[in-house]
């Protein structure tokens, strides 16, 4: 998929706002991640490359069963690279932002109090077309659905615990990215494999 350019982020951005603004009726914080998201997508993004940044989180349910591992080398066996990795507690203002298409669900307060339950480990991942292949690779929401061979299929009984969180377009996953990670915290180093990963037209 095409990286969208600069005044195309920024006018998905602005839409975003409004609708997130409009549905919840209340201010966001979002100014700020627009523009830190702006200078992410300028780094990451550029016309000629195929090239996509997908954020992952690893939550509390990774966590507490001791499967994060199993679960990195997922991600690593297939040929993405770990760009961004570190382990954070999530706060309200976090949880909130993260999912605030769920802040009118029953179960929201729930949601919350699990992301909350302890340090969740969030991850930058790279690859071509990555945000999509993440999304395959995690399986549906309810893990009892989830297809065997995903994340949540192989490792996963719950619609709530359901071991991770990946950013569901590109879009979400600049603003994801800006939300969870500073600069300094994602990693440009060369992918010595690249030429066995892809193809020399894929890149
Ligand atoms: N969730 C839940 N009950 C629901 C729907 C969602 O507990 O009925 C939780 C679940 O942990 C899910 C997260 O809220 O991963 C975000 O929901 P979303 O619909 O965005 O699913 P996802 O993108 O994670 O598959
Ligand atoms: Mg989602």
């Amino acid at each position: 998929m095409r990286c969208l350019s600069l005044f195309e982020t920024a006018s998905l951005l602005k839409k975003r706002m409004f609708f997130i603004w409009k549905r919840n009726n209340k201010k966001f914080t979002l100014k700020l991640i627009r523009e830190k998201n702006l200078h992410f997508t300028a780094h990451f993004c550029n016309s000629m490359s195929p090239m996509q940044v997908t954020v992952v989180i690893l939550k509390p349910s990774a966590i507490q069963r001791g499967i994060l591992g199993e679960v990195i080398a997922r991600f690593e066996r297939k040929g993405i690279q770990v760009v961004g990795m570190k382990m954070l507690s999530l706060t309200d203002e976090m949880v909130s932002e993260h999912y605030a298409h769920l802040a009118d669900k029953p179960f929201f307060g729930r949601i919350k109090k699990s992301m909350q339950a302890s340090p969740v480990v969030a991850m930058a991942l790279k690859g071509v077309d990555v945000v999509n292949v993440v999304r395959q690779l995690a399986g549906v929401t309810n893990g009892r659905d989830a297809q065997p061979g995903t994340i949540r299929g192989d490792y996963g009984m719950s619609v709530q615990e359901n071991i991770v969180h990946a950013s569901d377009s590109p879009e979400a996953a600049g603003i994801e990215l800006a939300r969870f990670f500073s600069e300094s915290e994602i990693f440009t180093y060369p992918q010595f494999l690249l030429p066995f990963t892809y193809a020399n037209d894929e890149l």
